[in-house]
């Protein structure tokens, strides 16, 4: 495995390769690698002829100073868990190698998808989405990338990220990977207690809870059964819970039959924020 930390040496390296036309599996992560993100690798390279992962902690996604200073690094056992599941190539710049003219995000139109749920709370957090992918994507010029149903919005962000630019990628989905007792593997969740790990099963319960609810009582009534579920609990407290349109990503007030809806869940365990979100067609 070729570890870069350079733009030009790993554009050097990748070049002798596409001359080859060979295909480039792309899977961007922020580091603290689980099974999550190795699923990612593992769909990239049974489909591509080359592997890369980038493990790049980007700032400006972030709309607050604390979690990114608390956010995870682990880059040893990173490297070690690339190299063990078939990644090829492994780009790890810093910021001033990302950031050549200063820290800052570029403003896209996602055409209203980055005003809905996470861009309602996380204030900028999509235009630092866009502008470290478009990034990375014009660096490594990947045939296929891929990415987590878990973090559903910015699946979608980025497929309007492509469809609005001259970039050839393809965006490919991968489903959620989660724990036995059903939490979603998120870098995050190394920082819940044992007793939040346990009891943030609650999360994925509440959204199965959900999918076997739709239909059978009015949208309105899940809304608060689901506010319910967590005005009790002790550990847990609701940031949003929404069943929106896949495409548009709007809240619903009805659902029609020939639409795919998910319910999306924003939950915190004292500073710690997890998102989940399940889709509600079979
Ligand atoms: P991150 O390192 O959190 O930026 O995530 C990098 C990629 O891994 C993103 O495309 C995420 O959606 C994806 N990912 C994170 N957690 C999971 C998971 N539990 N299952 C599948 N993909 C995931």
């Amino acid at each position: 495995m070729k570890v870069f930390k350079t733009k030009k040496e790993l554009k050097m390296y990748l070049s002798e390769f596409r001359s080859e036309n060979a295909t480039f599996g792309f899977v961007p992560t922020m580091g603290a690698l689980h099974r999550g993100h190795l699923s990612l690798l593992h769909a990239s390279s049974k489909n591509n002829d080359l592997t890369i992962a980038s493990i790049f902690v980007n700032p400006t996604q972030f709309n607050k100073r604390e979690d990114l200073d608390n956010y995870p690094r682990t880059l040893k056992h990173d490297l070690m868990l690339l190299e063990k599941n078939l990644c090829d190539v492994v780009f790890i710049p810093s910021t001033d190698e990302i950031y050549t003219n200063g820290v800052s995000s570029q403003h896209f139109d996602f055409d209203g998808l980055e005003n809905e749920m996470e861009g309602k709370y996380r204030e900028g957090h999509f235009n630092g989405v866009g502008t470290i992918v478009k990034k990375l994507f014009e660096i490594v010029l990947p045939t296929n990338a891929y990415f987590g149903e878990k973090d559903f919005q910015q699946l979608q962000i980025i497929r309007k990220l492509v469809k609005k630019s001259t970039l050839k990628v393809n965006v490919i989905s991968c489903a959620t990977h989660r724990e036995t007792n059903g939490l979603a593997m998120s870098s995050r969740n190394s920082r819940l207690t044992s007793e939040e790990r346990d009891a943030a099963s609650i999360i994925f319960q509440i959204l199965c809870a959900v999918k076997n609810k739709i239909g059978k009582i009015p949208l309105k009534a899940i809304d608060q059964w689901v506010s319910e579920q967590f005005e009790k609990h002790p550990l847990f407290k609701l940031e949003y819970f929404t069943i929106a349109n896949e495409e548009t990503l709007k809240k619903i007030s009805e659902i029609s039959p020939q639409k795919n809806y998910r319910a999306f869940i924003a939950v915190y365990a004292r500073e710690v924020r997890l998102i989940d979100t399940i889709s509600l067609n079979s």
